[in-house]
């Protein structure tokens, strides 16, 4: 169920919406790319929303973060797409490390390039990654993803976990008849390491609609049968979005649910997503946004710009019911989840 929201006017803070909800958290897609094609997400033959040459560039992203941090936005999470593909990855995360203002840098990826770059990721200040991983089976991953690379994500996994300092979140996304007996699997891995394990509910963001076939698992059953396997599990706190959190005694790490589609959560919701053609979007089910592309490219002290994000954010939806339903987004990596 949703939480009541307050319908109080917008304040003086610079980007609030309706609700009195104080947007801290940028969600940027670097690029629509993937190496991968999972099933939930792109089909095979996926063409590019965005052409890499229209992606925002490093100045672009460079001025957005600096009036956003200036608006008081403190976290940014790089996504996509894949994130990685992306050649100026290590300079972005550099850039937002050091614009004053910002405390927290965090990527969502498929892991796959992180051989080649989570070290120089970790030099140049990344402090949270969440790894996208929805099987430990090599045979399974090649029939979710479409590519027959498990090995290489396993060890880039293994690799990552080891890393001191850096905070792992796995997302394991649970889809009936595909992967529910691995939820044991994925909780072992919290045993001996610091690392959070997400299991997250199908959103409807593909364009074959794979989440009409079935295969949707909603977060209380994820609960049920998380209970199965561990009767012994407690409920702790977990972040805003992580509405369901968990550890089980003597396991170093948590566990949490992400109701994702069933929207729990929308009342705490501070995020601003950003498209990586430029478009800032306030709610995840947003259909159209605005394009700051414009205001991006101008050469005043950032007036426009800010008040383009103070629109935008003004009009967020109160919750992603408001904001549509069955939305006519044809894949995840537009927006980035
Ligand atoms: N490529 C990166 C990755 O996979 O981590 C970042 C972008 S991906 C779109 C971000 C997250 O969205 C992933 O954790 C993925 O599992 C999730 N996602 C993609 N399509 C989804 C869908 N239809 N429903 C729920 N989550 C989805
Ligand atoms: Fe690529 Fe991430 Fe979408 Fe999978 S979920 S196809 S890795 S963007």
């Amino acid at each position: 169920m949703s939480q009541p929201l307050s319908t109080g006017s917008t304040t003086n803070a610079e980007l609030a919406d309706r609700y009195g909800r104080k947007v801290d958290y940028l969600r940027l897609a670097l690029t629509s790319r993937c190496n991968l094609r999972c099933v939930y997400c792109m089909r095979e033959e996926h063409a590019e929303v965005v052409a890499p040459r229209n992606e925002l560039s490093v100045q672009e992203v460079g001025r957005l973060l600096e009036v956003l941090a200036g608006m008081g936005v403190e976290k940014v999470r790089f996504t996509g797409g894949e994130p990685l593909l992306r050649e100026d990855i290590v300079e972005l995360v550099r850039l937002a490390k050091s614009t004053e203002g910002i405390r927290k840098v965090a990527i969502t990826t498929n892991g796959l390039l992180l051989d080649r770059y989570a070290d120089e990721l970790l030099e140049a200040g990344l402090d949270a990654l969440n790894f996208s991983l929805d099987t430990m089976d090599a045979q399974r991953y090649a029939e979710i993803t479409r590519r027959d690379l498990y090995p290489r994500v396993e060890s880039n996994l293994m690799r990552v976990l080891g890393h001191p300092g850096l905070e792992v979140k796995v997302n394991v996304l649970l889809m009936r008849g595909s992967n529910t007996d691995e939820i044991g699997r994925f909780v072992e891995l919290t045993r001996e390491r610091a690392v959070t394990v997400r299991f997250m509910e199908l959103m409807p963001f593909d364009d074959h609609q794979i989440w009409r076939t079935g295969r949707f698992l909603g977060a209380d059953k994820m609960l049920e049968l998380l209970r199965q396997h561990y009767p012994a599990i407690e409920s702790v706190r977990g972040t805003a979005t992580e509405y369901f959190s968990f550890t089980l005694p003597g396991y170093r790490g948590s566990v949490a649910l992400i109701p994702a589609f069933t929207r729990n959560f929308c009342s705490k919701c501070t995020r601003l997503r950003v498209t990586s053609g430029g478009r800032a979007m306030s709610c995840l089910y947003s259909r159209e946004g605005t394009d700051l592309r414009p205001a991006l490219m101008a050469s005043d002290d950032g007036a426009a710009l800010r008040e383009l994000l103070q629109e935008c954010v003004h009009q967020k939806p109160r919750d992603g019911r408001e904001a549509g339903d069955g939305a006519p987004r044809t894949s995840m990596s537009e927006i980035g989840g």
